[in-house]
Protein backbone atom coordinates (compact mmCIF):
# COMPACT_ATOMS: atom_id res chain seq x y z
CA UNK A 1 0.00 0.00 0.00
CA UNK A 2 1.36 3.68 -0.60
CA UNK A 3 2.04 5.90 1.75
CA UNK A 4 0.07 9.28 2.29
CA UNK A 5 0.55 11.97 4.49
CA UNK A 6 -2.70 14.03 6.08
CA UNK A 7 -2.70 17.27 4.70
CA UNK A 8 -3.32 19.09 7.93
CA UNK A 9 -0.98 17.16 10.21
CA UNK A 10 1.44 15.60 7.48
CA UNK A 11 1.85 12.32 9.37
CA UNK A 12 2.24 9.41 7.01
CA UNK A 13 -0.59 7.09 7.32
CA UNK A 14 -1.29 3.82 5.35
CA UNK A 15 -5.22 3.82 6.06
CA UNK A 16 -8.23 5.70 4.99
CA UNK A 17 -8.33 8.12 8.16
CA UNK A 18 -5.99 10.30 10.12
CA UNK A 19 -5.25 9.11 13.25
CA UNK A 20 -4.59 12.59 14.27
CA UNK A 21 -7.45 14.71 12.78
CA UNK A 22 -9.43 11.99 11.46
CA UNK A 23 -9.44 13.85 8.48
CA UNK A 24 -9.14 11.68 5.11
CA UNK A 25 -7.81 14.48 3.42
CA UNK A 26 -4.37 13.11 1.96
CA UNK A 27 -1.50 13.74 -0.39
CA UNK A 28 0.86 11.53 -2.33
CA UNK A 29 3.24 14.21 -2.69
CA UNK A 30 5.66 13.94 -0.29
CA UNK A 31 8.97 15.06 0.56
CA UNK A 32 10.76 13.60 2.70
CA UNK A 33 10.30 12.18 5.41
CA UNK A 34 11.17 12.18 9.09
CA UNK A 35 10.39 9.82 12.52
CA UNK A 36 9.55 11.50 15.15
CA UNK A 37 10.09 9.65 18.63
CA UNK A 38 9.79 12.65 20.80
CA UNK A 39 7.74 15.68 19.96
CA UNK A 40 8.18 17.24 23.29
CA UNK A 41 12.01 17.16 22.70
CA UNK A 42 12.77 17.27 19.13
CA UNK A 43 13.34 20.81 17.20
CA UNK A 44 12.12 19.53 14.18
CA UNK A 45 8.47 18.71 15.90
CA UNK A 46 8.47 22.11 16.94
CA UNK A 47 9.40 23.55 13.81
CA UNK A 48 6.64 21.20 11.82
CA UNK A 49 4.37 21.63 14.77
CA UNK A 50 3.68 18.16 15.86
CA UNK A 51 2.52 16.80 19.04
CA UNK A 52 2.06 13.08 18.52
CA UNK A 53 5.07 10.96 17.73
CA UNK A 54 4.79 9.27 14.51
CA UNK A 55 6.43 9.32 10.55
CA UNK A 56 5.82 12.57 8.77
CA UNK A 57 6.37 14.38 5.79
CA UNK A 58 8.19 17.10 5.78
CA UNK A 59 6.96 19.18 3.07
CA UNK A 60 3.49 18.10 1.46
CA UNK A 61 2.14 19.50 -1.74
ZN1 LIG B 1 -4.49 14.81 10.08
Amino acid sequence: MKKKACKKCRIIVTGDKCPICNGNSFTNNIKGRIHILDPDKSKIAQTLEVHVKGEYAIRIR
